[in-house]
């Protein structure tokens, strides 16, 4: 049986004490992932940002708030664990100048200045032993399967799933799964919770049976 961490939900990156920049991510693709992965036998890390979705009572649930909370978060959970798996929509920005009082209006327009946040499956990905594997998911609305290979390689994944906007805030899911040489291994559409049975399984046959039979 595998240790495996989840990240999920959305991530929030304020710009001054009440407002935040986000998405509409709720956390049901981790939960219904964390819920198969339970099933089948494994232990579960979820680290997670805020959402209104219920987890698993046996899933061990780390609450974050920020990008870096989370990859700070994940960075040490995921050291204990086989394998990892991207489910969060962690947001990519935040401002540059977080005020400590709540902005005033003007009357004006705001401009605000945003930098990147970090990549938290990027860096699980390039910093992983041997034997731990990381599954990112890519969300594109266009040229959905090329930029998922990108996103594969560039993140360091042993396997990615791609998926489309409409998988935001929705009970259903329709994703292509690419194995680590971009190849096209599975397609599923369905609930959130069949698809994620097909994942889990896929994950359970290519990458934990496989680093356990090898003995890493
Ligand atoms: O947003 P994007 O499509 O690039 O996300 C691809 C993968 O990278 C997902 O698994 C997501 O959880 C992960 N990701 C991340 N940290 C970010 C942005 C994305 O872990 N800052």
């Amino acid at each position: 049986m595998a240790k495996i961490l989840i990240t999920s939900g959305p991530t929030r990156q304020y710009l001054d004490p009440v407002r935040y920049i986000s998405n509409a991510s709720s956390g049901r693709m981790g939960a219904a992932l964390a819920e198969t992965a339970l099933r089948l036998g494994h232990e579960v890390v979820i680290v997670s940002g805020p959402v209104p979705t219920e987890y698993p009572s046996a899933a061990h649930v780390v609450p974050v708030v920020t990008t870096d909370e989370m990859l700070a978060a994940s960075q040490s959970w995921f050291a204990g664990c086989d394998g990892a798996i991207g489910a969060a929509a962690p947001c990519d920005y935040m401002p540059r100048i977080v005020e400590t009082e709540k902005i005033a209006k003007t009357g004006g327009p705001l401009t605000l200045q945003l930098i990147e946040t970090p990549d938290v499956v990027a860096t699980l990905g390039q910093a992983k032993r041997d034997d731990q594997w990381v599954v990112g998911f890519a969300l594109e609305t266009n040229d959905r399967r090329f930029r998922a290979t990108v996103k594969l390689e560039k993140k360091h994944c042993d396997m990615i799933i791609s998926n489309g906007p409409t998988a935001i805030d929705s009970d259903v899911n329709d994703v292509e799964l690419l194995d680590i040489a971009g190849e096209v291994v599975a397609r599923v559409k369905g609930t959130k919770q069949e698809v994620a049975d097909v994942l889990i399984a896929e994950i359970d046959r290519r990458l934990i049976r496989k680093t356990i039979a090898s003995g890493k």
